[in-house]
C-alpha cells in the first residue's frame, strides 16, 4: 500500500486510520502487506530512531535526479517503508504547500523505483486518495517495459472525492516527465488542468471506496465532484467497502487515555462524563445530555446546520464539546459561542487525541450531519465507547447508523435525510427527551457497543478485489493495458 498517511505515524483524519490498520487485518487474512509512506520529520523521534535505513537511492523527477533514503520499520507485525528526502518532507505539517503536486510526484516515482530495493516485490500495489494518484500513470508510462513491473497490478482507494489534486499542465514535462498524449479527457486532463485523483481512476485496474453508499452516490453529479461520469463508466471496476475501526486502537477497555476504562457491563459512562467536564470547566452534572463533536471543521461536516440553529440548540438543556480545527468562520464560531456560554460551551480548536477518545468515552451524543460522508469513522468509534451518533443519511454515515425505531426498539443511534438545521434540531432534541429515559437509552448504548465495526470482515473484501486481480479476471479494458 502505497499512502501519504498511517497512523501511528501520520494522521490527520480516516486516511491515516484506514492504512494504519487495514494492513494488519489483511495479514491475518494471508496477504503479504507492507505499506509504504514518506518519511515526514513530522513523525514522532521514537519511530524515526527506530528505522532501519535499507540504503539511498536516486528517483528521477523530470530532469532532476533527486536524493531518496528507504527506511523500515515492522509496526504490529506490518512492514513499513519510509522515503526519504528532506527537501519535499522536512516541513511543519503533513501538507499545504506551493510545491504539493512535486512533492506527491516525487512520492509516487519514489515508490515503484523502489521496489527492487526493498526485498520484496508486491503482485498488487494499493494506492490511496490523490497523493499515490500518479503511480499507475507512472507505472504504465516509465515501467511496464522492465520484466519485473510487467505484472504489477494497481488498485486505487477513493478516501475522499473532494481532495483530487489538481494543478496546472505546465507540470506535465517539468514534474511528470509524461508526454502530452496522457493529457486527453480520458487521461489525466482536468479541465486544462492536472488532477492526480482523476490519474488513479483512469489507469489503475480497480477502485474502491469506502462505504457501499458513497460507491453509488458519486456516480451521481451532486457527489462526483465533476468525475461522476468517470466513476459511471467504470462502476463495474469500483467498490464500495466499509472501512472498520482498529480494536485493539478504539478499546474502551483498554484505552490508557480516558479517565476509567470499560467493558460493556457495568456502564461507567457517569465517571468518564464527570473527568470530561471536569478538564473542560464544564459543570459536573450527570443527567444534562452531553452532545459532542469531534473532527474536521470543513464545510463537508454540515456545521452550517449547526451554525443555522446553534442559538436554539444552546437554549436546551444540553453541554456542547467540539474538538477540531478548520475553516476560519467554523473555528470562530465555536469560539464565540464558547464564550458566550461558558457553562455550557466547551470549544477546542485543535488535534489532540487524547481528548477525542476522552470525548468518546464521556459524551453522550456525537453530531455528524455530515452534507457527504465517505465513510466517517468518529461515529463507529463513539459507538463503540457507548456514544450515540446523531448522523445525516448519507454514504456511510447511512451504512453504519441504524436510527432508533420506537416500535421495534431497535437501533444503534439516531438520523435525518435532509440536509435541514431544524431536522437536525428536533433528531437532538428526541435524542436528548430519549435521554431522561434511562432504561431506554442503555438499551440503544447496549445495541451501539454490540456492533462489530472491526476490520475483519472488511479486509476479506479487500481480499476478493486482489483476488480479482491476481486471477486475471479483470477485463482488460484500462488505459493501462492500451499504453
Ligand atoms: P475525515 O477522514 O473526513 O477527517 P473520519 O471520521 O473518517 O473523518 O476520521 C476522523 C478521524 O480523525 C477520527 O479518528 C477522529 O477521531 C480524528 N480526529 C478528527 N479531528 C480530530 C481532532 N481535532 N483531534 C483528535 N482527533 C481528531
Amino acid at each position: 500500500m502505497a499512502a501519504a498517511e498511517a497512523a501511528p505515524f501520520a494522521k490527520t483524519g480516516g486516511l491515516g486510520d484506514v492504512v494504519g490498520a487495514l494492513p494488519k487485518a489483511l495479514r491475518r487474512q494471508g496477504v503479504d502487506a507492507r505499506v509504504i509512506l514518506p518519511n515526514y520529520q513530522s513523525i514522532a523521534p521514537r519511530y524515526r530512531q527506530e528505522m532501519e535505513f535499507i540504503r539511498a537511492i536516486t528517483v528521477p523527477v523530470a530532469w532532476r535526479r533527486q536524493y531518496c533514503g528507504l527506511f523500515r520499520l515492522d509496526q504490529d507485525g506490518v512492514p513499513f517503508y519510509f522515503v526519504d528526502n528532506l527537501q519535499y518532507f522536512d516541513r511543519p505539517s503533513l501538507y499545504g504547500f506551493l510545491d504539493e503536486a512535486e512533492r506527491y510526484a516525487f512520492f509516487c516515482r519514489a515508490v515503484l523505483e523502489a521496489l527492487p530495493h526493498i526485498d520484496f516485490f508486491p503482485q498488487i500495489l494499493h494506492c490511496h486518495d490523490w497523493h499515490t494518484g500518479m503511480i499507475s500513470p507512472f507505472l504504465a508510462a516509465h515501467y511496464r517495459s522492465d520484466r519485473r513491473y510487467a505484472s504489477v497490478r494497481t488498485v486505487f482507494t477513493i478516501h475522499n472525492l473532494k481532495y483530487q489534486g489538481i494543478f496546472p499542465k505546465k507540470i506535465m514535462g517539468d514534474v511528470l516527465d509524461l508526454g502530452w498524449e496522457h493529457f486527453t479527457v480520458d487521461g489525466i486532463e482536468f479541465y486544462d488542468q492536472v488532477n492526480f485523483m482523476k490519474a488513479g481512476l483512469v489507469y489503475s485496474d480497480l477502485l474502491t471506496t469506502v462505504s457501499r453508499s458513497y460507491a453509488g452516490e458519486i456516480q451521481h453529479p451532486f457527489f462526483g465532484e465533476k468525475l461522476d461520469g468517470l466513476l459511471g463508466r467504470r462502476s463495474a471496476d469500483l467498490s464500495g467497502i466499509i472501512n472498520g475501526i482498529d480494536y485493539e486502537l478504539y478499546n474502551p477497555a483498554t484505552d490508557r487515555h480516558i479517565c476509567k476504562p470499560y467493558g460493556q457491563e457495568p456502564f461507567p459512562k457517569k465517571e468518564n462524563k464527570a473527568g470530561l467536564q471536569q478538564e473542560l470547566g464544564l459543570p459536573m452534572e450527570p443527567d444534562i445530555p452531553l452532545l459532542a463533536v469531534v473532527g474536521r471543521l470543513v464545510g463537508q461536516k454540515g456545521i452550517d446546520l449547526i451554525a443555522c440553529v446553534l442559538d436554539e440548540l444552546l437554549a436546551m438543556d444540553i453541554q456542547f464539546v467540539v474538538l477540531g480545527t478548520g475553516e476560519d468562520r467554523y473555528q470562530n464560531l465555536f469560539w464565540q459561542a464558547g464564550g458566550r456560554f461558558p457553562r455550557r460551551v466547551s470549544a477546542n480548536i485543535r488535534f489532540d487525541e487524547g481528548l477525542a477518545r476522552r470525548i468518546y468515552a464521556g459524551a453522550d451524543l456525537l453530531l455528524m450531519p455530515s452534507l457527504y460522508e465517505p465513510c466517517g469513522l468518529s461515529q463507529m468509534i463513539a459507538m463503540r465507547y457507548g456514544t450515540l451518533p446523531i448522523v445525516r443519511e448519507t454514504g456511510g454515515l447511512k451504512d453504519t447508523v441504524r436510527p432508533y425505531d420506537d416500535f421495534t426498539r431497535r437501533g444503534n443511534g439516531f438520523s435525518f435525510a435532509n440536509y435541514n438545521a431544524h431536522d437536525m434540531l428536533h433528531t437532538i432534541r428526541r435524542a436528548a427527551t430519549l435521554y431522561r429515559d434511562y432504561p431506554t437509552w442503555l438499551a440503544i448504548v447496549g445495541q451501539a457497543m454490540a456492533e462489530d465495526f472491526s476490520w475483519d470482515k472488511s479486509a476479506q473484501e479487500y481480499r476478493k478485489v486482489y483476488d480479482r486481480l491476481t486471477a486475471k479476471e479483470i477485463a482488460h479494458g484500462t488505459k493501462q493495458r492500451s499504453l
